[in-house]
């Protein structure tokens, strides 16, 4: 066990990232059956453009499970009970849109065991950044019920992970799913040693993550949750992270930075009403990079999970854009009106200023 203060400010400077990730076709035996959106072609499809097109640049690993104990850092008793008995099991229902397979419960804890393995070799330090390309998802999954096609909460394990075993304080979650991510949300509601930042659409399951949602008690103010307009761009939505996801991070200064990183925004998503393309991740994800870097060059290490994204190839040009992104980080693109204009469009200037009003009284974040 380390100090996280040791570790965290240790990465490389500005340059090559040392990247890794998870691939492994027994997250394809998660079956949720004929036309549910969450299929195995969305994790074979990605699977295929690692192979020809990233795989040798990366850190490369197969999952291992997570212990009961791990998973019951997250998850109460009842509910890994619950998932265990559905082993063997040809389909059961954990929730009215979450269907499992007689697999599943072994995908779910491979995914879990995957993400914590990421965490151990970003502190290790191994690798800068790691992207478990994981199913089944996570972000809705609450402590005891599945939802939202999620079983185990795969981040909020990996970050609990993280606070017990290397000893980090400051985790922040950036959720870029077009859902809300409210298991996250609810987990570390009143938990100041997670910092949730949401992007989401509020007029989709699960409904909530409106921008006065900000944390209870130890955790008030830290958690933003901010709902889009169905209108905005891609520059729209690199305006909006860099008027608020960059003061957060600049205010938090995490010692780990996680990416619920859902592509179900993309314009053919069939789930999401988003109009983004696929080049707005990995503009995001330059984004991170560049905001998080400390004086002398160093950054917190950065971990992706993926969440939703249901048109196959839409999903898959996404993670190729972050992955992208990682091994040739360069400068945020960002767009020429942030730069020559000062008024914004209408209908994201208002959405910026109700949130930097919202969060500004918490000082956590600065004018
Ligand atoms: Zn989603």
């Amino acid at each position: 066990m380390t100090a996280a203060g040791d570790k965290s400010g240790n990465r490389n400077a500005a340059g090559a990232l040392r990247v890794g990730t998870v691939i492994d076709e027994r997250f394809l035996e998660h079956k949720t059956g004929h036309g549910h959106p969450e299929h195995p072609r969305r994790l074979a499809e990605i699977h295929r453009m690692m192979e020809s097109t990233f795989k040798d640049r990366l850190s490369v690993i197969r999952a291992e499970p997570a212990t009961v104990e791990q998973v019951e850092m997250v998850h109460t008793p009842g509910h890994v009970r619950r998932i265990l008995k559905t082993a063997e099991q040809r389909i059961s229902s954990m929730a009215p849109d979450t269907q499992v397979s007689a697999r599943t419960y072994m995908a779910a804890w491979l995914a879990a065991g995957a993400c914590i393995r990421g965490v151990d070799m970003l502190m290790a330090p191994s690798v800068d950044a790691f992207f478990a390309l994981v199913r089944p998802p996570g972000h809705h999954a609450l402590a005891d019920r599945a939802g939202g096609f999620c079983i185990f909460n795969n981040i909020a394990i990996a970050a609990r992970h993280a606070m017990k075993i290397h000893g980090l304080r400051r985790i922040l979650v950036v959720d870029w799913d077009i859902h809300h991510g409210n298991g996250i949300n609810d987990l570390f509601y009143n938990d100041n040693k997670v910092y949730y930042y949401s992007t989401h659409d509020p007029g989709l399951y699960p409904y909530s993550g409106y921008v006065t949602e900000t944390g209870e008690g130890e955790g008030l103010g830290y958690t933003m949750n901010i709902g889009l307009v169905r209108e905005m761009t891609d520059d729209d939505m690199i305006r909006l992270y860099e008027q608020t996801l960059r003061p957060a991070i600049k205010g938090y200064d995490p010692e780990m930075i996680m990416v619920a990183a859902g592509f179900d925004a993309h314009a053919d998503d069939p789930v999401g009403k988003s109009a983004f393309s696929e080049n707005l991740y990995g503009r995001i994800t330059r984004g991170i990079i560049e905001w998080s870097e400390k004086p002398g060059g160093t950054r917190p290490p950065l971990f992706f999970a993926l969440e939703g994204g249901y048109e196959p190839r839409a999903l898959t040009r996404s993670v190729a854009s972050v992955f992208e992104a990682l091994c040739k980080p360069g400068k945020i693109e960002t767009p020429e009106a942030l730069k020559a204009s000062e008024t914004p469009p209408d209908h994201v200037a208002p959405l910026i200023r109700t949130v930097i009003d919202t969060h500004l009284p918490y000082g956590i974040i600065s004018p």
